[in-house]
């Protein structure tokens, strides 16, 4: 039987992730009304310029009550400016397009191959290259891993996986261990890399048996987050952060460089503090995609040079990250 004092003792279940990610805010006014914030509806957009509102409540409750400029917040609220037509800003800013070289694989750089493994985001940001990219043709994992591990298997100057998306912890922890299985008959692959916001956004999804599958990988395993604002980051996070480390892990951090949300210096100094805090060490600060709808993110690199020169002479040389662009058809991310 149990007791009222035992029941207490139990401790609640551990909210399931999926379950998490299916109660998301998908309506802007709902988003809103959730931050006291119902008079910034007149300013939505009429229509979500086919991409729409999507975060979960627990990053929702990292945004500050009543503050329209919360950095969270305009990360993910759509914006009238989003419909401005810009020269220069195209729908394929990157040119992967042209770097595709199998189903779902981007072989851009020498000895790593890209596998968009998952068109699903857990979080849309209003930034994101990924508001074109017409994944229903690319995803690796849509019908299987088969096609991409193949090119894989066939070029052996390949050492280095990379699972990117999208979001390839959206998959079911089940898929990424068909992805293990075939992985392991490829020997000239010795690192898998995981570029991944969940465990910043919905940081339930590093849970135990997604923990044991990333330990027992026999790979060397690096996983790089995605934060742009110490705000972002809870004592959830953290814990996601140390399971990563638990399993063996390097854990690092990009960031995109955004107006409004984290261009200046104190902002990204304390980014940088708030993400060893959580044993994280920051990796790029990436000058924006120069993609339709994100124009009113952008900052231009002479000002963005000297937020990074700012920052450098407050932070110990490894908190602060690279600052680089990516340039189509070039054999490595640019620096500035
Ligand atoms: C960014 C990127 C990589 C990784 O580049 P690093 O400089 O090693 O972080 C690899 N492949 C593709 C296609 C990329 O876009
Ligand atoms: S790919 Fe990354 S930046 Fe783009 S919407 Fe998904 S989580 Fe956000």
């Amino acid at each position: 039987m149990i007791t009222a004092s035992h029941a207490a003792r139990l401790s609640p279940p551990a909210a399931d992730w999926r379950t998490l990610w299916r109660e998301a805010v998908t309506d802007p006014h709902e988003l809103l009304a959730l931050l006291g914030l119902e008079q910034l509806a007149s300013r939505l957009p009429a229509d979500d310029a086919g991409f729409s509102v999507r975060v979960p409540r627990g990053f929702v409750a990292r945004m500050r009550q009543g503050d329209p400029l919360d950095p969270l917040l305009l990360q993910v609220l759509p914006q009238l400016a989003e419909l401005d037509q810009v020269p220069g800003y195209g729908v394929d800013a990157v040119g992967d397009m042209a770097a595709r070289s199998a189903q779902g694989v981007l072989h851009k750089y020498q000895g790593r191959a890209l596998l968009i493994a998952s068109g699903s985001c857990a979080i849309n940001c209003r930034y994101c290259f990924r508001r074109h990219f017409p994944y229903g043709d690319e995803m690796a994992a849509a019908g299987q891993w088969r096609k991409a591990l193949e090119h894989v298997r066939q070029d052996s100057s390949i050492s280095e996986l990379i699972l990117s998306g999208g979001d390839p912890l959206s998959l079911a922890t089940a898929k990424l261990e068909e992805l293990s299985r075939g992985l392991a008959e490829i020997s000239h692959v010795t690192r898998l890399r995981i570029h991944t916001r969940l465990p910043v956004v919905l940081p339930e999804r590093v849970d135990e048996a997604f923990g044991r599958w990333l330990g027992e990988l026999p790979l060397q395993k690096v996983v790089v987050l995605h934060a742009n604002h110490a705000n972002e980051f809870d004592a959830s996070v953290d814990a996601a952060c140390a399971r990563l480390r638990e399993a063996g892990a390097t854990v690092l951090n990009q960031s995109v460089l955004l107006r409004g949300i984290n261009d200046d210096a104190d902002t990204l100094t304390q980014l940088s503090e708030r993400l060893f805090a959580a044993d994280v060490l920051p990796y790029y600060l990436h000058q924006l995609d120069r993609v339709q709808g994100a124009a009113h993110f952008e900052v231009d690199d002479a000002e963005a040079l000297a937020l990074v020169e700012a920052i450098r002479q407050r932070l110990p040389g490894y908190l602060v990250p690279k600052l680089v662009r990516e340039v189509g058809g070039e054999a490595s991310k640019r620096p500035l």
